[in-house]
């Protein structure tokens, strides 16, 4: 199980290493963004994600070529309120 840290923050998504994920908002939806380890941006909307951060299957990334796959685990995601204040997680 791999455990992915949490973005610090808006500001630092696009520079931040992968692995890293971030919540964002998919048609009303919470949903997340991962970063894989060569900086490739994917997202979990077919994923089931536990109270304890696990998701559920594995996680691929979509680049083609790209060979991450990992069994993950989102920290601080039991922190992440899904009423996080708007406009701080928009694209
Ligand atoms: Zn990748």
């Amino acid at each position: 199980m791999d455990r992915i840290p949490k973005s610090r923050g808006p500001e630092f998504w696009e520079n931040e290493p992968g692995p890293v994920w971030r919540g964002c908002q998919m048609d009303g939806r919470r949903a997340v963004h991962l970063k894989c380890p060569s900086g490739h941006i994917g997202g979990l909307y077919n994923h089931a994600i536990l109270k304890d951060g696990e998701v559920r299957p594995s996680v691929v990334c979509p680049e083609p070529g790209c060979t991450w796959h990992v069994w993950a685990k989102l920290e601080d995601w039991a922190a992440a309120s899904p009423a996080e204040p708007k406009g701080q997680e928009a694209e």
